[in-house]
């Protein structure tokens, strides 16, 4: 079992993050990566529902940063951890090099368009935390032309400040943002590069700038070091997390969703009496409307309308009889009536057909996970 949670790796501003003594393979206490699959599976069905009454309420805007150094595994954990949830209320933004419109403007005005509305999760795939990382690394403000009042100013430590007076700000008018650094091994990002030449269906990720940036390890280190140093607030917390066991970055991340989301609370919208009253109304004419007797639906099983989490539990447990023990239980019902409610899955059909799509789809989240 693990037993760390998420506390270890959240800097809020009074502990300092040490790059250095970071333990960049930590496992939370798990022994394998097996031991976690369940609560991932379980963190997800839980960020589902949560995501989905916050954007119900429409109160609170999110945003999920994510930096890191090339290989580190920033779009696999967004894939894993994301899409279980409605594309209808989550976006994602990749953010590259500068266009050159971008650069015309201030470091942050690309941002603007990319902040999510009251009830919307914007997932920032690398920020404006580049210009105090790349932009630190190599100085590259300094091929910006600035009026002459910039010249002698730390431009690097401004941004720190600008950069949580920003946060700040969003915070104060309705939007968290959330940052997380997952932090890999300079041994474990060699591994990982060296796989990806030597796998053909991976080649495409390969680029030489990512190798070219390697070469700046140690710079990008003290960047990144000062970066959790510099903007870490008790409102807008960076997690730095253990990310040489993909599996185990995966499971600290759904765990920082998932604990955002319970923190904001999001509740369904509840109704007035009045308007309680007038659908009332509206349903007894609906009902008379009808030409035979109301019939309410056939219950359903809405965690595992989403196929990949129910394919997720199924592989995790290959066998028919474990599944619909577990279902039971869990729902409280009969086996009988478990082998009913599954037949029943209008996307499924049939359990059989269901541990056959389960079969096929091999590239699912828990193959990677
Ligand atoms: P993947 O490689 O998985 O497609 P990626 O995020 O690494 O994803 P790339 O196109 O390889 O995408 O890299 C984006 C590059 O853009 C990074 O090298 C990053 O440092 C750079 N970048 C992002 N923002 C800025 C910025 N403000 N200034 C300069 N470079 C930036
Ligand atoms: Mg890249």
């Amino acid at each position: 079992m693990g037993t760390g949670g998420i506390d270890p790796y959240k800097y809020v501003g009074r502990k300092k993050f040490n790059i250095k003594t970071f333990d960049t393979s930590d496992m939370g206490g798990f022994g394998d990566r097996s031991e976690a699959v369940d609560e991932f599976v379980r963190n997800l069905l839980k960020i589902n529902k949560l995501q989905q009454k916050l954007y119900a309420e429409r109160k609170e805007g999110v945003i999920f940063v994510f930096q890191a150094m090339d290989a580190a595994g920033k779009d696999g954990v967004i894939r894993t951890v994301f899409n279980t949830l409605s594309p209808h209320g989550v976006k994602e933004y990749c953010f590259k090099v500068p266009s050159a419109e971008e650069s015309s403007h201030d470091y942050l005005w690309r941002f603007w368009s990319a902040l999510p509305a009251r009830g919307y999760i914007s997932i920032f795939n690398r920020s404006y935390y580049e210009d105090v990382l790349v932009g630190k690394v190599h100085k590259l403000y300094e091929n910006q032309i600035l009026p002459d009042r910039m010249h002698d100013v730390d431009i690097i430590r401004q941004r720190y400040t600008q950069i949580k007076n920003f946060e700040k700000y969003l915070y104060d008018t309705g939007t968290r943002v959330i940052k997380i650094f997952l932090n890999v091994s300079k041994d474990e990002q060699a591994r990982r590069f060296v796989s990806r030449i030597d796998t053909e269906r991976k080649n495409w990720k390969i680029s030489s700038g990512d190798i070219k940036e390697r070469q700046y390890w140690d710079d990008y280190m003290e960047a990144f070091e000062t970066m959790v140093n510099s903007t870490s607030t008790s409102i807008n917390p960076w997690y730095v997390v253990p990310a040489d066991h993909k599996w185990y970055a995966r499971l600290t991340v759904s765990r920082i969703v998932l604990a955002t989301l319970e923190e904001i609370d999001p509740q369904w919208p509840v109704i007035s009496d009045d308007e309680l009253e007038m659908v009332q109304e509206y349903r007894k004419s609906l009902v008379e409307s009808l030409s035979g007797e109301y019939e309410p639906p056939e219950m359903q099983l809405p965690d595992f309308a989403n196929p990949g989490v129910l394919a997720a539990r199924i592989v995790e447990n290959e066998e028919r009889g474990k599944i619909v023990e577990q279902i039971a239980r869990r729902k409280e019902l009969g086996f009988g009536a478990v082998e009913k409610l599954l037949e029943q899955q209008p996307v499924i059909g049939s359990l059989d057909a269901l541990i056959e799509a389960v079969a096929n789809a091999k590239d699912n989240r828990v193959e990677e996970f």
